[in-house]
């Protein structure tokens, strides 16, 4: 497995290329802006993208959505929690779309030998997923080296974000963490130095 950091947008958000190397297969993470980017490097490696997977409907994590969809026309992955009817207009989520593949906790995607499995992660939206490949967690804007997603957006959550926090720091052994924004990080890392983590082990404990 591959994984290709691409970060897009003025806000720099983490588009992830991850790519089988034998078959050439990929997926793309969130395709947050900047399709040309995104494009060209799929390009440029012959790489097959075979599904667009959306940690969460922010915008500047789904603005080149329709471009990269057009392009190489994968499948689209996203929670149904994230995405709010066209009437329904708001910066902060996805329009609805009949084509999108609504996934939930524990479904799966296999492209080429790499099998990608859901965990709902809410907290800093309500459709915020962590997906997880191997040894590896994309955690969106759940989990931050360091830090962990804001919540004062429309739907955001700062119990339920813990919550989701807890979730990641009981997965059994560690994890490559590989973030929505800023430097990927390990699990095991995360677990010792993350102010939010351990403030939700505090905050359990004392229930
Ligand atoms: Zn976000």
């Amino acid at each position: 497995m591959l994984i290709k950091t691409l970060p897009v947008g003025h806000l720099e958000t983490n588009c992830y290329i991850v790519t089988d190397e034998n078959t050439l297969e990929s997926v793309i993470i969130d395709p947050g802006a900047e399709s040309n980017t995104i494009l060209n490097y799929i390009e440029e490696n012959g790489l097959k993208p075979k599904a667009i997977f959306i940690t969460h409907g922010h915008f500047d994590h789904v603005t080149a959505l329709s471009g990269v969809r057009e392009a190489t026309g994968a499948p689209v992955y996203v929670s149904k929690k994230d995405v709010c009817p066209p009437g329904l207009r708001t910066m902060h989520r996805l329009i609805e779309d009949d084509s999108f593949n609504y996934w939930k906790e524990g479904d799966s995607v296999t492209v080429g030998s790499m099998t990608f499995t859901v965990m709902e992660t809410p907290g800093h939206s309500r459709g915020s997923v962590t997906i997880r490949c191997e040894d590896v967690l994309f955690t969106g804007d759940t989990l931050f080296r360091d830090s962990c997603g804001r919540t004062d957006l429309e739907g955001g959550d700062m119990g339920q974000i813990l919550e989701s926090l807890l979730r990641l720091a009981d997965l059994e052994g560690d994890f490559e963490v590989y973030p929505g924004h800023g430097d990927s990080s390990t699990l095991d890392r995360e677990r010792r130095f993350n102010y939010y983590i351990n403030y939700a082990r505090m905050q359990k404990e004392r229930k």
